[in-house]
């Protein structure tokens, strides 16, 4: 099939929950994708955040092709050393106790939902039950998930959600204070909120919340499904603040690609959760959780968390020089950048795609910049120009 005869075929064949560019990748490496015309695209977008050693990385393709020539997945009806591998690593460099593995992000919020009422039921009773989340909070997409989700358009067509759910505004801690209780069991929080537009969560906001939880009896919940794994140019994005959740979600870089999920939680939580309780047939199989070690031992090193966070402050101080004017915003961390527009961001993201470089968006109005994590100061140097150079073609259009 050539191009046009694949998306002819999607349109015909797919449930149509996607709306995408009339291009067809097909090649990966590095930073950079190919599609089917063979045109190079410098890639900011890494599959949103979750390519984080690029495509092809070696340290990533050794796993698989080790891993799948001896075993791939076994269900969890049986013991398997990969799984035990990856979270004696994942225990080791956090806050957490134990992990429980899933296959999403959406899914690894479920099991902090499920724990999180489980845990309260058991120790403080029935009533203890409810849960705190945020305006422009993404925590995925199945029903529990979306019940933590604030963006109406996902939510609306598919109540009645799980109930117990309120919603306050972000970064704001005396609506914090006025609207917490004895029956929250969950605080559920992005350090950095991704998917409405990169906005970061106030250190004052997080180590308000850890207070209030703690007086309050309700367990943090830090996702970083996103802005974990050093995104920010630290491992986990809420070392920025200094405060630890009881219960953190991972899942989008974990496994370079492959998908899995993972809920790590402290002591009392783990001891709340017993045999039955959760599972899943596909998480944690020995391929997954083979090449997730590998991409973690990429990633947990000084160096690299180094270079994120240099080549982030550059990027940073780049976009501001060539943006100037244009750049209502500029938020984020490390490689995770939102860069607030005015108007739709559609067109620039057209534009650049035309000159070879992918972004994406984080909202309407919000660029969203998350290249992988391996990126060279050349190759965003590169992207950039790429980036002025749709602006400007831009502004002639409009200048019209
Ligand atoms: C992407 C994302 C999710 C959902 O992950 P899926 O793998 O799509 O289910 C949850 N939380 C955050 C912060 C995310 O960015």
């Amino acid at each position: 099939m050539d191009t046009q005869e694949i998306i002819q075929a999607e349109a015909r064949y797919l449930v149509p929950t996607y709306s995408r560019p009339q291009i067809v990748l097909t090649r990966g490496e590095g930073s950079y994708l190919f599609d089917r015309e063979g045109k190079r695209y410098l890639d900011f977008a890494a599959g949103i955040a979750v390519t984080a050693l690029g495509h092809a990385h070696p340290a990533w393709l050794e796993a698989v092709r080790e891993q799948s020539q001896v075993l791939t997945h076994v269900s969890n009806l049986f013991h398997s050393e990969p799984q035990v591998e990856l979270a004696r690593r994942l225990v080791e460099s956090s806050f957490a106790d134990r992990v429980f593995f899933s296959n999403t992000g959406s899914e690894a919020n479920e099991a902090a939902f499920k724990f999180s009422r489980k845990w309260a039921r058991g120790n403080y009773g029935e009533d203890k039950t409810e849960v705190i989340a945020f305006e422009g909070a993404f925590h995925g997409r199945t029903m529990g998930a979306l019940s933590l989700t604030y963006k109406p358009a996902y939510r609306l067509p598919f109540a009645p959600l799980v109930s117990g759910v309120t919603f306050l505004p972000f970064n704001d801690l005396a609506a914090a204070e006025r609207a917490i209780s004895e029956r929250v069991c969950a605080v559920f929080v992005e350090p950095i909120q991704g998917e409405s537009g990169v906005h970061v969560a106030d250190s004052e906001f997080l180590a308000g919340l850890r207070r209030l939880c703690d007086r309050y009896h309700a367990l943090l919940v830090f996702d970083e499904v996103q802005c974990g794994l050093g995104r920010t140019g630290r491992l986990w994005a809420h070392e920025w603040s200094g405060v630890s959740p009881d219960i953190m979600t991972l899942a989008k870089p974990l496994a370079g690609g492959l998908p899995i999920g993972a809920t790590l939680v402290t002591g009392p939580v783990a001891e709340a959760i017993e045999v039955g309780d959760h599972g899943s047939t596909f998480a944690a199989g020995p391929l997954i959780c083979s090449v997730a070690c590998a991409v973690f031992d990429e990633i947990n090193q000084p160096d690299l968390l180094q270079r994120v966070a240099q080549n982030g402050e550059n990027l940073r101080a780049e976009l501001l020089a060539i943006g100037e004017d244009r750049i209502l915003a500029l938020r984020g961390r490390g490689l995770l950048l939102g860069v607030q527009w005015e108007g739709p961001v559609k067109p620039l993201i057209e534009a650049a795609r035309q000159r070879g470089l992918i972004v994406i968006t984080a909202g309407e109005e919000v660029l969203r910049i998350c290249p992988p994590l391996t990126i060279t100061p050349e190759e965003i140097e590169a992207g950039l120009e790429k980036l002025a150079e749709s602006w400007n073609a831009l502004e002639r259009i409009d200048g019209d």
